[in-house]
């Protein structure tokens, strides 16, 4: 993962109690972030911010459609993505983020969005992503059906369930 320049917030320097922005993530932004989910994409991304009098509520919204690997024959295909995601931001000592609440030092008082909204649109893509009937490589799926039932499950949930197992123990 790679910080990328152009999606940065001013909250410190923010005068205005709500103020909005606009983001469109191209194949290029997706290249600089460097996440292992998506290569490339094009995806429309809308952001109200509020401020309240401790904090700063972030709300975004996102539609477009990016590439990822399809699950059945690990071809290119393209994912419609939306959604909507709230992020909560203080401004506080020193950066930190403990999964509900984002802290930003206040000097400089800058919040980074970029892997924010890369990881927003990247919990977007559905568990299970194929083409649709027809639309997978044949030979791909006439192989890897060859080798078995073994892809049937995501390695995801694979590892899931060695956890539950243990936990239980
Ligand atoms: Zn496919």
């Amino acid at each position: 993962m790679d910080r990328v320049d152009g999606y940065r917030l001013d909250l410190g320097g923010m005068t205005e109690d709500a103020v909005s922005h606009r983001w469109q993530l191209t194949d290029d932004f997706f290249a600089a972030v460097n996440g292992r989910e998506i290569g490339k994409g094009q995806v429309d991304v809308a952001l109200r911010v509020k401020r309240t009098s401790e904090a700063f509520e972030l709300e975004f919204g996102f539609d477009g459609v990016v590439e990822v690997e399809c699950d059945r024959c690990l071809g290119r295909m393209n994912q419609p993505v939306h959604g909507e995601t709230v992020l909560h931001v203080r401004l506080d000592d020193e950066d930190g983020d403990d999964g509900e609440l984002i802290t930003v030092a206040r000097v400089p008082g800058i919040l980074d969005l970029s892997w924010h909204m890369y990881e927003m649109v990247a919990l977007g893509i559905p568990l299970r992503h194929v083409h649709p009937d027809g639309e997978c490589d044949a030979a791909i799926v006439q192989r890897l059906d060859g080798e078995g039932q073994e892809r049937q499950t995501d390695s995801r949930w694979d590892a899931l369930k060695e956890l539950i197992t243990k936990t239980n123990k």
